[in-house]
């Protein structure tokens, strides 16, 4: 397992949609492997692949950061099955440090994929969790919190990322 360097906003690797993955095989299972040593590096509640400039659709969540084996998520080709309500919180994201936003979303979801090992998994998430789905199916759509607020607070904040990538000073 290899922790990998986060990619920051900018990189069009994190701005355009990622390819769904064909087959689980040994050098998938070693990306997720890394994306969990990375995500608990940063440390971080989720991570997805593009993150680490790898444009596949895979994400990994754990809550517990760590903490609680039983929390940690990954998924291969992840999808909703079910989005439904509406909450809105402050969020961070390891590709944009130093700045967050409040994008809404839904109170709960049901999302869907494969295992490393091929099963299918079907997870449910209120509150946090929810919030840590979306941001993350987020990334393998090609988009980033940033993209999700208001077009105000959206034009601005972009305005002062495209300064930070330009001048490439990320606050760690
Ligand atoms: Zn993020």
């Amino acid at each position: 397992m290899a922790i990998r360097s986060i990619v920051k906003y900018g990189e069009p690797v994190l701005h355009a949609p990622s390819e769904p993955v064909k087959n689980i095989d040994g050098p998938i299972v070693a990306l997720v492997n890394d994306m969990v040593e990375t995500m608990y590096a940063a440390p971080g509640i989720g991570l997805a692949a593009p993150q680490i400039a790898v444009p596949l659709r895979v994400i990994v969540v754990d809550l517990s950061v760590g903490e609680d084996p039983s929390q940690l998520i990954k998924l291969v080709n992840p999808e909703f099955v079910l989005r439904e309500g509406e909450q809105r919180h402050e969020e961070g994201c390891l590709s944009v440090p130093g700045f967050g936003g409040s994008p809404v979303r839904p109170a709960r979801v049901v999302v869907k994929g494969l295992d490393p090992e091929g099963q299918e998994r079907t997870y449910e998430g209120t509150e946090l969790l929810a919030r840590a789905f979306c941001h993350e199916i987020d990334h393998v759509d090609g988009l980033l919190f940033v993209d999700r607020l208001t077009p105000l607070k959206r034009d601005l904040l972009k305005r002062k990322l495209r300064k930070k990538a330009r001048t490439d000073d990320w606050e760690e």
